[in-house]
């Protein structure tokens, strides 16, 4: 086994997470942070230490069981302490596959990760975040690492090093690859969010907070609700267990009660404020500032205030 930490996702922004996931596991374990790149070698891809080039599969955007295949013959030749796979989709599938084929252990959603050069740690959220569980697996290691918990890595690749795993054939076929349609919100990067509940009575009603959220240079979000059972707004707005999971400067929860299904997804959240009429509500459990106070009265108050500010 050498001392390298590899990092994978298929997506860019994830790799990037994961970079800065591996590279404090390799401080940790006195090891080498290597950031993979499968058939291609992709320019918005960062790397803190070498990138390792994986050549055999025909695309960047191959199936998870070609993906799993390729990282497992170049994992058996190049024997790394841990590999650190991002928690999307595909990842958990390739993570869990890769796992089986090189017979190793592997932990699930993983945050807060660190080492003591024989093994990996990694914090779990459980019980839709009502505790933590701290698990540990022997090297070599696998992860899955819980998306938008690592800050994004900055640096410049220092090389590329390449290795070829040979063809990989695989039992299902890619027929077609389709864009799904999204919105422009991008709740994972907002310093801000204001996000929605089901105080609020009428979807008209979201104008005003999404006013609200632009005059603090931020963005809207909601609890489960607005966007699976209303359809007031797209599921990527939705926040919590089943939806995003995001870490702003500042949450604003407007007319949420704060169950842990929607506290699960932003209780990592810098600042927490919370305007609700009931003052028991569980929200305000989690909150550092709070406003018991209708949302009708409170965030026109609030809006005019900061527009009076300007
Ligand atoms: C398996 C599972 C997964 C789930 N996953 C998620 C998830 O990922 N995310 C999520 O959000 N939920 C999730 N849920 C749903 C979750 O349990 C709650 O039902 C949901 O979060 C409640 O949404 P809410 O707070 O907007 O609504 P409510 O619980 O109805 O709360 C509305 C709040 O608004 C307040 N209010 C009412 N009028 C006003 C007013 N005029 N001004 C100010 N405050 C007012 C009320 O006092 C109340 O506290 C999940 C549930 C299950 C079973």
């Amino acid at each position: 086994m050498n001392r390298a930490v590899w990092a994978y996702s298929e997506n860019e922004t994830v790799s990037n997470e994961i970079a800065s996931a591996a590279l404090d596991v390799a401080r940790a374990a006195s090891a080498e942070a290597v950031v993979l790149e499968i058939a291609t070698v992709r320019p918005g891809i960062k790397a803190s230490g070498a990138k390792l080039l994986i050549k055999g599969p025909e695309s960047q955007n191959s199936l998870p069981e070609i993906v799993a295949e390729a990282i497992a013959r170049a994992a058996k030749q190049l024997q790394p302490a841990a590999i650190l796979i991002g928690a999307t989709r595909n990842g958990r599938e390739i993570a869990s596959r890769l796992a089986a084929k090189l017979n190793v252990g592997c932990l699930s959603e993983a945050s807060k990760l660190s080492s003591d050069g024989k093994s990996l740690t990694s914090e779990r959220s459980v019980f839709a975040g009502k505790a933590t569980a701290v698990v540990n697996c022997a090297f070599p290691a696998i992860a899955t690492v819980r998306v938008g918990y690592y800050p994004k890595n900055e640096s410049t690749p220092k090389a590329t090093t390449e290795i070829d795993v040979g063809s990989v054939p695989a039992l299902v076929k890619l027929v077609s690859r389709q864009p799904k349609a999204v919105g422009t919100v991008d709740l994972k990067s907002a310093k801000v969010i204001v996000s929605a509940g089901r105080g609020v009575k009428k979807k008209e009603d979201l104008g005003m907070l999404e006013e609200l959220a632009k005059e603090m240079h931020g963005a809207l979000g909601c609890s489960r609700p607005l966007s699976s059972d209303l359809g007031w707004l797209p599921e990527e707005h939705h926040i919590g267990l089943t939806g995003i999971t995001v870490k702003p400067d500042l949450y604003v929860a407007v007319g949420i009660s704060g169950q842990l299904q929607h506290t699960a997804g932003m209780k990592d959240s810098k600042i927490v404020a919370a305007i609700n009429t009931d003052k028991e509500a569980p929200i305000f459990q989690a909150s550092d500032y709070g406003i018991v106070g209708d949302l009708y009265q409170v965030v026109p108050a609030i809006k005019k205030a900061l527009e009076a500010r300007r």
